[in-house]
């Protein structure tokens, strides 16, 4: 069993039915991932952050997607924004460290701990994630939305042994956290996003 079979054993525990529908959901973001491909490539008209409005043929982009899509605006939304991070993500999210997607200019809505990499310290540090795919550095104890920080800013909620949900008592921005080595992360992080307030 992969280890994101059983992430879905912890959300749905015995209930056949959730397990069917979050199967669905599964395939049907493969049947996405498959359908990012065929849209145009994004042609920039310089790197400067959010990438979403750099697009010089974006309007082509979107046309493509809501013929592809039957006009569903979020998957549009979502196939657009992915099919820029695909084409140019890694180039501009390398030194980012700013409190929104350099993609998509959304704040991110994940925080994945990956080991440190440097050999002195042990333990995690914390990478922002945003839906398009974008990973960057980001904080432990700080919002990335309102800026509130420290431990005692967050109402945390455990929701498996290696996923917390963090809800900052300012602004109510709901973040969660998920350890680095799950296989299908892309998947999972929009399973959690659509799953969490
Ligand atoms: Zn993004
Ligand atoms: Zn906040």
């Amino acid at each position: 069993m992969s280890r994101a079979a059983g992430f879905l054993d912890t959300i749905c525990g015995d209930d056949e039915e959730c397990m069917e529908r979050v199967k669905n959901f599964l395939s049907y973001l493969d049947e996405l991932e498959r359908l990012v491909k065929k849209l145009p490539k994004p042609e920039l008209l310089d790197y400067s952050p959010p990438l979403t409005e750099r697009v010089k043929n974006l309007s082509q982009i979107r046309e493509k997607a809501a013929e592809i899509t039957r006009g569903d605006e979020d998957a549009v939304d979502y196939l657009v924004r992915r099919r820029i991070f695909i084409e140019h993500g890694a180039r501009i999210q390398k030194n980012w460290t700013g409190d929104t997607c350099p993609v998509c200019g959304l704040h991110p809505t994940l925080i994945l701990y990956k080991p440190s990499e440097t050999g002195l310290f042990s333990g995690h540090r914390p990478y922002y994630r945003c839906v398009c795919g974008s990973e960057w550095r980001g904080w432990e104890w700080r919002c990335p939305k309102c800026g509130g920080e420290g431990r005692r800013n967050f109402e945390t909620l455990i929701i498996a042994s290696s996923i917390e949900s963090r809800r900052c008592i300012g602004c109510k921005y709901v973040i969660p956290t998920l350890e680095h080595g799950l296989l299908e992360l892309h998947k999972i992080h929009l399973l959690l996003t659509l799953l969490l307030p």
